[in-house]
């Protein structure tokens, strides 16, 4: 059932070009019944192996239990402007058990881990919390377990920590509250933790299940109590990943050193990455040059909840996209080009779509223009023939014709409708109440029994139906597939019209 839903997520994901192997037949039938598409069905993978070169790849159907080892969570602080959200982190980040050997700077490179005295760690991601959280849901990647809501008390819940929490609960993320600034003159816990309910967060000390510590980021108060809580609920949650086979990641910032060159913070997620790996994340390649953490430390390898960061990349990828490694550069470069054609395609389906709409609009304006030229304005055709008939009058007792013209294709109605345009008759009025491309349909016998019209039927069709309509209700409906000749009917029945002369 696993791997029913992820070749459904597959198809959901549209990402159809990949191949997936599946040699249960049952289970087969049941993913594609699911996905809603249509499959491929090969009896030998050999068949298709010409397929696999250029296609494209996609994360491993998601580990067992068996397979999960637990890791640090990854955390994401969030909240209102200038309720502490750096300062925590700064923090936070300086929270050493041992003082790097390296004594080194600390960088902002989007993410860090830390250790706590009781051995736990866990990751925070340190680009501004919106921002990042919006470019991993746009692609997707959903990489926090843990959303830490700065709130300060001497302030309460403002308009940016409703949008946090709006924005933690659609990403369905727990919330952890940190309730900040508690040396602040000003600041009063109670109140804010009523606030917080009060906006649909039921802190723990009110009856919920929220976990809200009181702490000052400043003055460094109560900061061990908010990371054992954070490890408590990455417990809870049983965070865990799968540290073997094929690295996947996720990109959370990426810069370019004047020095280093491309570099690109990630956080692992499956996997463990080391030196020489290839990795691909979008259309952007990279072999690891090498792996170093916030304080430049170097790293021989990443294991899942950490973050690092990777240089080597040919291009830089966008925060948020999702890495994959792949055996070896060759495959790198097959699935970059097969991204590539498949985006090449998406745009060309996007420019073909905007292409036919301006189009369209084109097409109805100019349409609009002429109906309306042909409607107001009155065509003339010059009388010729024998004349006599019964005249019918129009309003001012001037001879009209009604007409509705239908054509085969666009081309001959245009033609058709200039030549009856060069036509003059002062004595009797030509009206053309419709027009279009396409085979007679009710509607037009419709629209010609109301105005009292003919239908012209200029290589199209009358399908039975719409014949027997004509005849119910004395339509006349007639058929031309030459020009002239339709012209000739058309200038006959006005002489028709026409009082004969004396
Ligand atoms: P951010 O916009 O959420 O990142 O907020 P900052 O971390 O930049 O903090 C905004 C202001 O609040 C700064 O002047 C901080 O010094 C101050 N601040 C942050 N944490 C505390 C705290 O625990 N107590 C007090 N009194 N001030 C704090």
């Amino acid at each position: 059932d696993r791997d029913v839903k992820y070749v459904c997520d597959l198809f959901l994901n549209q990402v159809s070009g990949g191949r997936t192997v599946i040699s249960d037949q049952a289970l087969l039938h049941e993913a594609v019944k699911r996905s809603g598409h249509r499959m491929r069905v090969v009896a030998n993978p050999n068949d298709v192996v010409e397929e696999e070169v250029d296609r494209d790849i996609y994360p491993r159907p998601p580990p067992t239990k068996s397979q999960l080892k637990p890791r640090p969570p990854v955390v994401t602080v969030m909240g209102h402007v200038d309720h502490g959200k750096t300062t925590l982190l700064d923090a936070l980040r300086n929270t050493k058990v041992v003082a790097s050997e390296f004594g080194g700077i600390t960088q902002h490179i989007g993410a860090f881990s830390v250790e706590l005295k009781s051995g736990a760690k866990i990751t925070f991601l340190d680009t501004p919390g919106h921002a990042a959280f919006t470019a991993m849901r746009e692609r997707g990647a959903n990489i926090t377990d843990i959303v830490v809501l700065v709130v300060a008390a001497d302030d309460g819940v403002m308009e940016q920590t409703v949008e946090s929490i709006r924005m933690a609960r659609q990403a369905r993320v727990p919330i952890l509250v940190a309730i900040n600034k508690i040396d602040a003159p000003r600041a009063n816990v109670e109140e804010t933790k009523q606030m917080l309910v009060n906006n649909g967060i039921q802190v723990e000390s009110l009856g919920g299940d929220v976990q809200a510590v009181p702490i000052s980021a400043l003055k460094r108060r109560n900061l061990d109590q908010l990371t054992e809580a954070l490890v408590l609920q990455a417990e809870l949650l049983e965070v865990g990943a799968d540290p073997i086979g094929p690295v996947e990641a996720v990109v959370v910032e990426s810069r370019l050193h004047p020095q280093r060159g491309r570099l690109c913070t990630i956080v692992v997620q499956r996997g463990t990455l080391k030196k020489g790996d290839v990795i691909v994340a979008d259309t952007s390649l990279c072999r690891v040059r090498s792996i170093k953490d916030h304080d430049g430390k170097q790293l021989t390898e990443v294991k899942p909840g950490y973050p690092a960061e990777v240089e080597g990349w040919k291009d830089l990828p966008s925060a948020g996209e999702v890495v994959l490694q792949v055996d070896s550069e060759k495959t790198a470069r097959n699935v970059i080009k097969a991204r590539e054609s498949k985006k090449q395609l998406a745009k060309q389906e996007e420019d073909a779509i905007a292409i036919s709409s301006k189009e369209e609009q084109h097409d109805r304006e100019y349409k609009e223009k002429l109906m309306h030229k042909r409607r107001m304005g009155r065509f003339r055709l010059r009388s010729q023939g024998p004349r006599g008939k019964e005249i019918i009058d129009d309003d001012d007792g001037t001879p009209r014709i009604n007409l509705i013209i239908k054509a085969d294709v666009d081309g001959t109605l245009e033609a058709l409708l200039n030549t009856l345009d060069s036509y003059e008759e002062p004595d009797c009025v030509m009206d053309l109440v419709h027009y279009g491309v396409g085979a007679v349909t009710e509607s037009d016998i419709e629209m010609a029994k109301s105005f009292n019209g003919i239908i012209y039927a200029f290589n199209s069709d009358c399908p039975p139906k719409c014949k027997d309509l004509a005849d119910q209700n004395s339509v006349p409906i007639k058929h031309h597939n030459v020009i002239y000749k339709l012209v000739d009917d058309v200038k006959e029945e006005i002489n028709d019209r026409l009082p004969p002369i004396s």
